[in-house]
């Protein structure tokens, strides 16, 4: 047998066998242009009621979230996924108190100085994406200048139009980004055309919350939750929290994902779940 036809029949003996195992070719085909996954702290917080994210739930009980940024290196540049707190925060001892006194936040390294150690200038982040606007997602949006950033148009609109603050948003983390190239999304979107970088709209948290689907060819498919839930109970249980925009949509994307999930049989990855986020490596370890 040629090298070509064992190809060949290594290739087909693969479809048979992802069929039988009842996933699609398409959900099969691997990857090919991502390269690596970083993952940053980008913030710590302490709440002295956790209920304001699962009403009726714990109420009156502490709780810690974490807060992380993510770098996805392509071979067609490099993509930020959130980033975190303002690096200002990094410079407060006693931290900043946020969500209307219902946070105190603490960032240990600056974002700009966690990518620097990786020898990455914020002017070589080629893309940009929020999960949404809130300021611990967004609070380095401006240190971007160069980034074409991938937004829904409804999240977009919200954060430049006239009542950002009714949104819980601060037009002053990232009101530079009006000048940023932009890619206005109504709906998912394959960022890089290879599958390797799938943006979810998963709106609920805010009016055009997002999720990213990445997936790695050792690690598989991951899925960065932004805000969609914020912690392993309120997965389990749909919980959605008090503060969230829409209810009923919150609830709908925590089905759709879970949906994208047995799809591709990938980890959810909750941001703000301190537990699952210790489990994860972080910069300058990565994920392949
Ligand atoms: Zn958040």
């Amino acid at each position: 047998m040629t090298a070509r036809a064992l190809t060949r029949t290594v290739v087909s003996l693969m479809a048979v066998a992802s069929l039988a195992a009842g996933c699609t070719p398409m959900a099969e085909k691997r990857p090919a242009g991502i390269e690596r996954l970083y993952v940053f702290n980008c913030g710590e917080s302490r709440t002295t009621d956790v209920s304001r994210w699962s009403p009726g739930v714990n109420v009156g009980q502490p709780w810690e979230f974490s807060n992380n940024c993510y770098l996805i290196r392509h071979s067609k540049g490099l993509l930020l996924w959130d980033t975190g707190f303002s690096d200002a925060v990094a410079a407060m001892p006693e931290g900043l108190v946020a969500a209307g006194g219902a946070l105190r936040a603490r960032l240990p390294k600056a974002l700009a100085a966690q990518l620097a150690e990786l020898g990455v200038k914020t002017t070589d982040v080629s893309i940009i994406a929020f999960s949404h606007f809130h300021p611990d997602h967004a609070g380095n949006a401006n240190l971007f200048p160069v980034a074409t950033l991938y937004i829904q148009e409804t999240e977009y609109e919200a954060a430049f139009g006239p009542t950002p603050q009714k949104f819980g948003f601060q037009p002053a983390t990232y009101d530079k980004l009006r000048a940023n190239p932009v890619v206005k999304l109504k709906g998912d979107q394959d960022v890089f055309g290879d599958g390797s970088v799938v943006i979810l709209s998963t709106p609920g948290h805010t009016p055009g919350h997002q999720s990213l689907l990445v997936r790695l060819p050792k690690t598989g498919a991951v899925i960065l939750s932004g805000d969609m839930v914020h912690f392993e109970s309120n997965w389990t249980n749909r919980r959605v929290p008090s503060m969230n925009f829409n209810s009923a949509e919150s609830v709908k994307s925590m089905d759709r994902v879970a949906g994208v999930i047995a799809q591709y049989n990938a980890q959810l990855w909750i941001n703000h779940d301190k537990t699952q986020s210790a489990r994860v490596p972080k910069a300058p370890q990565y994920l392949e």
